[in-house]
């Protein structure tokens, strides 16, 4: 069975320096580093966020849920850009929404994720938990759990797991461990909490899964040399997270682009 990781990239991760909409060099560097997994026969599923465009939470004045469904648009813009991005750097692609989107995209199930990751096609999960009140966060958890993922890569801002924003405060005390319960009880953002609590709930995760968080400033990530483990403390031995150095994250050998991806999907 190929190793399966499922890469969560923030909407602001796609902006760069511009903290809004598309930055061409951040997210063509992105896609030689998703690149270097494919390339290794690692199938990669992709969660984009929304925040480089909009947030339903942020509006004051409109309905949360319509807000919400704005939020979710927004990422399969992310996605569909994103994509195309991966395409004119040689990888197959397919993406997937809970809700139809026409021609745009292809309606989501396990069947059909499983088939493009035969195909080593990067498969993208667009539209969130198609519901209101959700976030990404808690799609990355929650088609990590469908598809049965490895592992979930963090594509974060910060380079591991603190006890406070290491942004603001230059004393925060970086995790080398923690469990699950911890994250939630301390509420340390790791992921939100309605995705920490899947997480935790969760049996596959508690027994085989992992969480890395992979430092990434302005589409950089960064070389780290120190691994956590984020234990899951209710069913001792078994792991839930491994915040860890994905070596194979490491953008060390790109190799010769090859022809256009073409394959026809469904
Ligand atoms: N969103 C949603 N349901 C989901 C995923 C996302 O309603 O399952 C919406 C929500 O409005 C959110 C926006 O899409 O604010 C962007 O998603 P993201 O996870 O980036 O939002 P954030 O957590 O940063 O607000």
């Amino acid at each position: 069975m190929k190793r399966r990781v499922l890469l969560k990239l923030s909407g602001e991760a796609l902006a760069g320096e511009k903290h809004t909409g598309f930055d061409e060099p951040t997210v063509t560097k992105v896609a030689k580093q998703v690149k270097t997994l494919v390339d290794q026969g690692i199938e990669v599923g992709i969660v984009i966020g929304g925040g480089n465009f909009w947030r339903g939470r942020s509006s004051e004045n409109i309905d949360r849920t319509k807000a919400d469904q704005i939020g979710m648009l927004a990422t399969v813009m992310n996605c569909i850009y994103v994509s195309e991005i991966f395409r004119s750097q040689g990888m197959m692609t397919a993406v997937l929404t809970p809700f139809p989107c026409g021609e745009f995209t292809k309606g989501f199930s396990k069947d059909r994720a499983n088939k493009y990751f035969q195909h080593n096609m990067v498969v993208f999960f667009a539209g969130g938990t198609g519901h209101p009140y959700f976030s990404t966060d808690t799609a990355t958890v929650l088609r990590a759990i469908e598809i049965e993922a490895d592992e979930i890569l963090l594509a974060k801002a910060v380079d591991g797991v603190y006890d406070s924003d290491p942004k603001t405060n230059p004393d925060a005390k970086k995790f080398d461990e923690i469990s699950i319960q911890e994250v939630i009880e301390k509420d340390l953002k790791v992921v939100d909490m309605t995705a920490s609590i899947l997480c935790k709930e969760n049996k596959r995760l508690a027994g085989n899964g992992r969480i890395g968080v992979c430092g990434m400033v302005a589409g950089k990530c960064r070389q780290r040399t120190k691994s956590i483990n984020v234990t899951q403390d209710v069913q001792p031995v078994k792991q839930i997270f491994s915040i860890f150095v994905p070596p194979l994250f490491n953008a060390h050998y790109l190799p010769e682009l090859p022809e256009h991806g073409t394959f026809q999907q469904d």
